[in-house]
C-alpha cells in the first residue's frame, strides 16, 4: 500500500488526525506563565517562513491531509501571516491559534479579506475575570481579547475560544460561557484544555504529564523537525524537548509521515485523549 493510502486509512479510521500543524514562529508579545514554548518578546524567533509553510501545505494536501493548524509563539507577529493564511486556505482549511491581542484597526481590515475563506481563529481566553485571567497571561490581556472577538465576529471571521487552565469552579465555567455568548461565540466553539507539564509550565511545577500514549497523534512541523503532536515541540530552560520528536528531516514530508506510521503501528490508541483535541 502506498504511503498516501496508509495515511488516508489511518485518517479515515480516526487513528491519525487529518490536520498538519505548523509552528510558524516561537516569539510572542506575551510571556504566559504556563507557556509550553517559553515564548516571549525576547525568545528566539525560529520562523518557519511563508514559502516553506505553503510548500508543506501542498505536500500535506498531496498526501491526503485535510486541514492545517498554525501555531507558535504568536503567529500574527509575522507581518506576512494574513497573506500566508490566504494562500494556504486555497489548498486546505486553516485554523490559526492566537492570543488575540494584535487585532488593531489595520489588522482587522487586512483579515477581513479572509472572511470568505475556510479560515478560523482560535483565540486564548482562560477566565471570566480580568484579574485572574491576566495573572497568568499578563496585564491587559483580557481587555484586548474581549475587544477583539466581537469585532472579528462582526467581520465574518470564524472565532473559537480556547481556555487553558488547571482548575475551574462551576460558577466560573458558567460566567465564562455567559461572557463568550455576549461576545458572539457559540458554545460549541469553546474548548477547555489542561495546562501540560512541558516548557515553562514544567519549570514552574504546573500541569499534567502528557506522554506520547496520551496525546492524540497530529503531525506537527517546526524549524526543529517533525513531532508527534502540537504539544510536543516545546522548549524547557532554553532547550528543545526531544522526547516526542519524530524526525529532524521534514522535507519531503513523506519522511516524518513514514516514521509516524511506524510508531502508530506499535502504539496503543489512547483510552481518553479528549482534553488534548
Ligand atoms: S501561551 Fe501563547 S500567548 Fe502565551 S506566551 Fe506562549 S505563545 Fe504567547
Amino acid at each position: 500500500m502506498s504511503l498516501g493510502a496508509q495515511l488516508a486509512e489511518q485518517i479515515a479510521n480516526g487513528r491519525l488526525s487529518g490536520r498538519l500543524w505548523l509552528y510558524s514562529n516561537y516569539h510572542c508579545n506575551l510571556a504566559c506563565s504556563y507557556c509550553l514554548t517559553e515564548s516571549s518578546p525576547t525568545a528566539p524567533r525560529r520562523v518557519l517562513g511563508q514559502a516553506r509553510m505553503l510548500e508543506l501545505t501542498q505536500q500535506a494536501a498531496d498526501l491526503g491531509f485535510n486541514a492545517i493548524g498554525i501555531t507558535g509563539g504568536e503567529p500574527f507577529l509575522l507581518p506576512w501571516l494574513v497573506e500566508a493564511v490566504g494562500e494556504i486556505s486555497e489548498l486546505l482549511p486553516v485554523t490559526v491559534l492566537t492570543n488575540g491581542t494584535l487585532f488593531g484597526p489595520r489588522r482587522l481590515e487586512e483579515i477581513e479579506a479572509l472572511r470568505t475563506r475556510d479560515v478560523s481563529l482560535q483565540i486564548s481566553l482562560d477566565r471570566p475575570d480580568p484579574t485572574e485571567n491576566d495573572a497568568m497571561r499578563g496585564p491587559g490581556n483580557f481587555e484586548k481579547v474581549v475587544e477583539a472577538v466581537p469585532q472579528l465576529v462582526r467581520r465574518g471571521i470564524q472565532v473559537r475560544i480556547a481556555s487553558t487552565r488547571e482548575d475551574q469552579t462551576e460558577d466560573e465555567a458558567q460566567r465564562l460561557e455567559a461572557l463568550l455568548r455576549d461576545l458572539g461565540v457559540r458554545e460549541e466553539d469553546h474548548v477547555v484544555r489542561p495546562v501540560v507539564e512541558r516548557g515553562r509550565a514544567a519549570v514552574a511545577g504546573m500541569g499534567i504529564v502528557a506522554p506520547l500514549e496520551k496525546l492524540p497523534p497530529e503531525l506537527t512541523i517546526s524549524v526543529d523537525g517533525a513531532f508527534w503532536s502540537p504539544f510536543a515541540p516545546t522548549y524547557r530552560s532554553g532547550r528543545l524537548e526531544t522526547d516526542l520528536l519524530l524526525t529532524r528531516t521534514t522535507d519531503p514530508l513523506t519522511v516524518p509521515c513514514s516514521t509516524l506510521l511506524d510508531l502508530l503501528s506499535v502504539t496503543p490508541k489512547a483510552s481518553d485523549s479528549s482534553g488534548f483535541v
